[in-house]
């Protein structure tokens, strides 16, 4: 809402200069907060008011049934009255802003009826084997494509396009306006022939004059070994078909890694669990895993292995994207103690026991036999041993 700024002066619109300062003089000597504490916000509307028509600019926006200092960022005196950007927030909603290239600015005019295509996605899940050896997937895509029947050109046999009669080619419409700001021309695309400047009467009966037609097709796609979840294979030319039969975009396979049973991947590294009964873990052994690429890696378990060692194994990971050098394997071990024994077990366990001649005890920070508890893993997790 636009303020009175003449009613709050009390002055007539067409008021001199003069007349306008001599008022406000009057108002602010009754109105001074140092003479009339009570009306101070009297006095600051006033002030305002004073300010704004003591501007000339300010006061052409007022005598256009404008208000200066409600537009966007319109904040203390003396500023721009619009605030940084006002103007462009302005236009831009005239003209409908980004997104479908009919913004403001020079070059306008009628656009043509063939334009570039989208590009289009499609989503492609690997698993684990076929992310480390690369794949072959085929993949449904359903998209624009050239329209066979006119071969783009949206016309039925032999007719052609004609120029459009409401904008009479130019593509968009111009009209004026007024408003506070004076005159604003807008300008937007031509409803009848969106912007194309021409028509066309007799279009192709398979595509409806558009040059393309929707199609679902399926199609192979090579994805290379080692990719990462989320990445994504271009396949140039192969997305949308642009209006008026236009070069097609690009088309994008992006690659999911399913979930596996055994491994879990980080980045060039597999980590797995493997468990270790108590007994081994004090006696030592190894176990064979098997990875990806057909290898299997051969876990040493040493002799005294505490729980969470983790044992690497190099090179039986993923193959690396460009180079195919293959990563490492951890294999976490989780030592295992039975759950139940029988009496005989029980026999040996006791005998073991007095033989080791350990107790339990209490760990302390500075015991060096602090081992399998949770600050151990927690240790052994950031060491990586
Ligand atoms: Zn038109
Ligand atoms: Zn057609």
């Amino acid at each position: 809402m636009a303020r009175d700024y003449y009613g709050i002066l009390g002055v007539a619109q067409g008021a001199t200069d003069q007349e306008i300062k001599r008022a406000y003089r009057k108002l602010a000597r009754e109105l001074h907060p140092d003479v009339n504490p009570d009306a101070e916000d009297q006095f600051k509307e006033v002030t305002t008011a004073y300010e704004v028509l003591s501007d000339p600019e300010k006061r052409r926006i007022v005598d256009a049934g404008g208000d200066p200092l409600s537009g966007p960022g319109a904040g203390g005196f003396g500023g721009d009255p619009f605030g940084g950007g006002g103007l462009g927030d302005i236009f831009q909603t005239f003209f409908g802003g980004g997104g479908g290239g009919f913004g403001g600015g020079g070059g306008r005019g009628p656009r043509g009826r063939v334009r570039p295509g989208e590009p289009a996605l499609v989503g492609v899940t690997l698993t684990l084997d076929e992310v480390a050896e690369g794949a072959r997937k085929e993949i449904t895509v359903d998209t624009a494509i050239l329209c066979d029947s006119c071969t783009g050109s949206g016309t039925r046999d032999d007719s052609k396009p004609v120029t459009c009669g409401t904008c009479k080619g130019a593509g968009e419409i111009q009209s004026v306006q007024r408003s506070f700001l004076g005159q604003v021309m807008t300008v937007r695309e031509c409803p009848e022939c969106r912007g194309a400047g021409e028509t066309i009467p007799d279009p192709c009966l398979k595509c409806g004059g558009d040059g393309r037609v929707r199609s679902r097709r399926t199609m192979t796609v090579k994805i290379p070994a080692g990719v990462q979840d989320g990445m994504r294979v271009r396949l140039t030319g192969q997305g949308e078909v642009g209006p008026g039969g236009g070069p097609a975009g690009d088309l994008y396979v992006e690659v999911s890694e399913a979930a596996d049973d055994v491994f879990v991947r980080d980045g060039d590294d597999l980590h797995c669990t493997v468990r270790v009964p108590m007994v081994d873990a004090a006696l030592g052994g190894e176990v064979e895993v098997e990875t990806v690429l057909g290898s299997t890696a051969t876990v040493t378990i040493e002799a005294g292995t505490q729980p969470g060692t983790v044992v690497r194994v190099r090179g039986h990971g993923m193959p690396h994207l460009n180079t195919g050098m293959r990563g490492d394997l951890h294999a976490h071990l989780e030592v295992v103690v039975p759950r139940k024994v029988d009496t005989a077990q029980t026999d040996l366990l006791r005998k073991l026991r007095s033989a080791l001649d350990d107790g339990i005890e209490v760990v302390t920070a500075s015991s060096k036999s602090a081992s399998g508890g949770l600050f151990s893993k927690l240790r052994n997790a950031f060491v990586g041993r």
